[in-house]
C-alpha cells in the first residue's frame, strides 16, 4: 500500500463507515482522514500521491456506502470546519457546520435561511446537492463556496461555476469545500424561529423522521425547483409512482419502502447496503413495469458490493 503523508489531524486506516452514515450500514474506508484545520488538509492532499482516490463525505445523510467499503481515503470535516458568523445579511459557515445550526444562527441574526433548518446535512452535502426544501434551494443564496483541491490549492468558486441543477452541483472531482457564504432576506427573529418550529412539525407529521433514512430515495420524475433552468421541472413525485407500483411498505431483508412516505428507504435495524440498495432496484423495475418511468436515485450510492 502506497505510504500516505502524516497529518496533524486523525488518520485512521480501514475505519467502518456505517456509524458515519444515517442509514447505519457501509464497509471500511482504506482509510478515514479527519483534518484538524485547512492548513493540514492542504498539505495532506498536496503530498498525497495522485493515484490515491479521495472522497470527501459529510454527515452521510444522503449515502449509502456499500458493505465491501470504499478504496480511497475518506475525507470527513469536523470541529476545525465548523464556525458560522453572521454580518449583515452574510452568512458565512464552515463545511462541517449542520444545515439546521446554520439556519438558527441566521435566524438569530434576522436572516432568512429557515429552508436549511429540516435537512439534516452539513453545508459540504448541501452546497454538493443543492439542498433545498418549501421551494428555496441552496443555489437561491449561496454566494462563494471555497473549497481545496486534490492539489492542496485553495480556490474560491461562485455559483456559476458551480452550474447548479436540481440535486445537484460541478464541484471539482476529488475537491474538498471547506466553507460556504451564503446571502439570506431579513426576517425578524421571532418569525423565522416560529416558520422553522413549524417546518419542523410538518415533516415529523409527513416523513418517517424518527427512522434511519437517507431523506428522499429517488429523485421526483418530473415539482417546480427555484434554480430556474428549463430542466428543472419535477411536477410528478416520485412517492406517487412508488404507491402506483405497489411498493409502499415493500421490504427486502432489514430495509423497507416507509409506510408513512413511501419514497423513503429505511433500514429497520439490520438492513445491510446491499439490502437497501437491492430493494430500491426492485423498486425501479416495478416503476418501470407499471408506469414506464425510470426512476433515478437520489441517494448516492459509492464503495464496493462485498464479494463472498
Ligand atoms: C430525514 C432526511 C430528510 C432529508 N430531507 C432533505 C430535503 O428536504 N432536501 C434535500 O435536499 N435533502 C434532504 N435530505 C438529504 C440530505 O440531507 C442532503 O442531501 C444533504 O445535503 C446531504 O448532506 P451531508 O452532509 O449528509 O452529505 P453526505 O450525504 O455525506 O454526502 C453527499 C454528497 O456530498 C458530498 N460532500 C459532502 N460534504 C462535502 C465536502 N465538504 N466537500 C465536497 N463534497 C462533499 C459527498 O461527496 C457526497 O457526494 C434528507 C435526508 C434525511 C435523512
Amino acid at each position: 500500500m502506497t505510504a500516505l503523508p502524516s497529518p496533524r489531524g486523525k488518520l485512521t486506516e480501514n475505519r467502518n463507515l456505517n456509524d458515519l452514515t444515517w442509514l447505519r450500514v457501509g464497509g471500511p474506508a482504506d482509510y478515514l482522514f479527519q483534518p484538524a484545520d485547512i492548513e493540514d488538509l492542504q498539505t495532506f492532499l498536496r503530498d498525497l500521491p495522485t493515484e490515491v482516490p479521495v472522497f470527501p463525505m459529510g454527515v452521510g445523510s444522503n449515502l449509502i456506502v456499500r458493505d465491501g467499503g470504499l478504496r480511497a481515503v475518506v475525507i470527513r470535516l469536523g470541529r476545525g470546519f465548523n464556525s458560522i458568523s453572521v454580518e449583515g445579511n452574510t452568512v458565512t459557515a464552515g463545511a462541517s457546520a449542520l444545515d439546521a445550526h446554520v439556519a438558527r444562527k441566521a435566524a438569530d441574526g434576522g436572516v432568512d435561511l429557515t429552508f436549511l433548518r429540516t435537512i439534516p446535512g452539513s453545508v459540504g452535502g448541501a452546497v454538493r446537492m443543492n439542498a433545498g426544501c418549501y421551494g428555496s434551494y441552496t443555489a437561491d443564496v449561496l454566494r462563494k463556496a471555497t473549497i481545496v483541491t486534490r492539489q492542496g490549492e485553495v480556490v474560491d468558486l461562485t455559483t456559476e461555476d458551480l452550474n447548479f441543477r436540481y440535486r445537484q452541483s460541478d464541484l471539482p472531482e476529488s475537491a474538498v469545500l471547506v466553507s460556504a457564504t451564503f446571502e439570506g432576506p431579513s426576517g425578524d427573529p421571532d418569525e423565522l424561529h416560529a416558520r422553522m418550529a413549524a417546518q419542523l412539525k410538518k415533516r415529523d407529521e409527513t416523513q418517517p423522521t424518527k427512522d434511519r433514512s437517507a431523506g428522499s430515495t429517488f429523485r421526483n420524475p418530473a415539482g417546480f425547483s427555484s434554480t430556474g433552468r428549463e430542466d428543472d421541472v419535477h411536477d410528478l413525485k416520485a412517492w406517487k409512482v412508488i404507491d402506483d407500483a405497489g411498493m409502499r411498505g415493500a421490504t427486502r431483508g432489514g430495509a423497507q419502502m416507509s409506510p408513512k412516505h413511501s419514497n423513503f428507504l429505511i433500514n429497520t435495524g439490520d438492513a445491510s447496503a446491499a439490502d437497501l440498495e437491492g430493494l430500491g432496484e426492485e423498486v425501479r423495475k416495478k416503476v418501470y413495469e407499471t408506469s414506464g418511468i425510470t426512476l433515478e436515485w437520489e441517494i448516492m450510492r459509492v464503495g464496493d458490493p462485498l464479494t463472498e
